[in-house]
């Protein structure tokens, strides 16, 4: 070991801890810093002083997550529900049933996401002015060009642009935008918005599909993934904020620093959110002498709180995942019946319900009590039965500027792995990947490409191999090919008509 590399890895999220998990399997000597107590980022999991377990909001694990389910399974854990069936709520009652896609005959996408969706209220006509949109699905390939041609523009645009109908903007399009990327359509980046509904419903008809953690994640998965990467001579250090880095003659990053404390480096990897690198750059004169490093201060991130009540009594709770929409103009929120999810809740005679709210800006300033009172309204307006029922405890967890906001025009200061530094890379859910991924899976794909390009530069070990999503269905690979021969045909006509080849 003593002979070993030397990389210090910032950040205990999906990102830090894959980075980390890989570079401990290939024998580096490898320190991760985190700020906090615990290793989870914005899916820790902790014990309230009274013993009851909470989280930073529950997590799901869709059908695509092929890196983490992989990961789940070398670790050889089990953590995970069967696959559910969610639901959706307006506060006129129930809205939208989804199945378990998979268990149903295969259609050609997006046919089986239309087709087996049972919407309670929403017209037939009103869900049919999503076809126009399939252009822009189409069109949207992930790409830069991709990102940079839509990125300009906010979601709310597009689905005006294509005709979407005001009630399916409403009804639909603009609740999975809040749910997924935890901001109101005016607020997102078409582009965004297109990879982010590509991803989880529109690629695959199983893609949908979701398990979730039947504990918090942060003791199913984190804390034993923690104990093996400290089995693997990997250092776990908590209470340590990263504050600058130390360069030598060269650009190259020599060592990072906490405060007084330093910690020396062949390679760094940073795997902190949006919020967590500002700070750092806000402290660090190198890293604002870079426009790359200055630029990320143009980024945003949003609130979200995550609320858990004991009730008295045990509540019908329909579907163990929900979704809901109507109740405020810019924000999204979601209830979990935890009894149904959580082996510690299954026998208990009474309801243990997980509420979260994304783009939770107007709520974080009240008390705890007046926001315990919001949520057992809102919830009596979709399962009437809580208004009988008492809150006996309870935790409100405050989560200001948590989760990336993917705003229009945010894309040009996104970093990608590779930085101006030669030997400081970037991951995190934020930072720009091929991979096609999103959040959890996204944040871990990161790290495990910034391990590899780690790996590539230090020649220790061998790269590990990151498993891609699926490919696109060969309709959609028709198509996008067809559209891109037209581009490229439209884009020479134009340049030969306007004299620029
Ligand atoms: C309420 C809620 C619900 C969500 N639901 C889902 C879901 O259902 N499915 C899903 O896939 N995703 C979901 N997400 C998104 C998901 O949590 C994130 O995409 C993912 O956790 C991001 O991981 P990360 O490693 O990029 O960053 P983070 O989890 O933010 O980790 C960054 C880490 O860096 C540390 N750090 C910051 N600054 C410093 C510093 N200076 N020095 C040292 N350490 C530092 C932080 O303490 C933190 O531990 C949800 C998020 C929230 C908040």
């Amino acid at each position: 070991m003593t002979d070993s590399k030397k990389v210090v890895v910032v950040g205990a999220g999906w990102a830090g801890l894959g980075a980390t998990y890989q570079l401990a399997k290939q024998g580096y000597d490898v320190t991760l810093l985190e700020a906090g107590s615990q290793t989870g980022g914005l899916v820790a999991g902790w014990k309230t002083e009274g013993g009851r377990s909470v989280e930073a909001g529950i997590h799901g694990f869709w059908y695509p997550y092929r890196n983490i389910f992989s990961l789940v399974k070398e670790l050889e854990l089990d953590p995970f529900t069967d696959w559910t069936r969610s639901a959706q709520y307006s506060p006129a009652g129930l809205e939208v049933e989804s199945p378990i896609f998979q268990e149903l005959p295969r259609l050609p996408s997006p046919l089986g996401t239309f087709a087996y969706t049972q919407f309670k209220r929403l017209p037939l006509s009103d869900r049919l002015s999503a076809l126009p949109l399939m252009y822009a699905v189409v069109d949207f390939d992930n790409s830069d060009q991709a990102w940079q041609r839509y990125d300009g523009m906010t979601a709310r645009e597009l689905f005006r642009q294509y005709g979407v109908s005001e009630r399916l903007y409403r009804e639909s399009f603009e609740p999975m935008l809040l749910v997924g990327l935890f901001a109101p359509g005016e607020q997102c980046s078409a582009a965004a918005a297109l990879g982010m509904l590509y991803y989880f419903i529109l690629a695959h008809q199983a893609d949908f599909d979701v398990v979730w953690c039947r504990g918090t994640v942060g003791e199913k998965i984190f804390k034993p993934w923690g104990d093996r990467i400290q089995n693997l001579s990997g250092k776990i250090l908590y209470d340590q904020r990263v504050s600058d880095i130390c360069v030598d003659e060269f650009d190259k990053v020599t060592a990072v620093t906490c405060g007084d404390e330093k910690f020396d480096a062949d390679a760094v990897i940073f795997g902190v959110g949006i919020s967590g690198i500002q700070k750092i750059v806000a402290g660090s004169k190198t890293l604002q002498k870079r426009r790359e490093f200055r630029n990320l201060m143009n980024l945003g991130a949003i609130d979200v709180l995550a609320v858990r009540l004991w009730c008295d009594r045990k509540v019908n709770v329909p579907r163990p995942s929900n979704a809901c929409f109507g109740f405020d103009k810019t924000t999204g929120w979601t209830f979990f019946d935890l009894n149904a999810l959580h082996d510690e809740y299954t026998d208990e005679t009474v309801s243990v319900i997980e509420v979260d709210f994304y783009h939770a800006n107007q709520f974080l300033p009240l008390d705890n009590q007046e926001i315990i009172e919001i949520v057992q309204n809102y919830l009596t307006s979709c399962i009437p039965e809580f208004a009988n029922a008492k809150i006996i405890d309870s935790s409100v967890i405050r989560l200001p500027r948590a989760v990336t906001h993917f705003a229009p025009g945010s894309y040009q200061h996104l970093l990608r792995a590779v930085t101006s530094f030669p030997n400081l890379y970037m991951s995190g859910d934020w930072v720009i990947t091929n991979h096609g991924s999103w959040s959890q899976e996204k944040a871990y794909v990161t790290g495990l490409e910034a391990a590899n390009l780690v790996i590539q530069q230090l020649s220790q070990g061998n790269m590990t191999q990151i498993l891609p999503i699926e490919a696109d269905e060969p309709h959609i690979q028709i198509a996008r090919s067809l559209n891109q021969t037209l581009r490229n045909t439209v884009n020479s006509l134009l340049s030969g008509f306007l004299g620029l080849s």
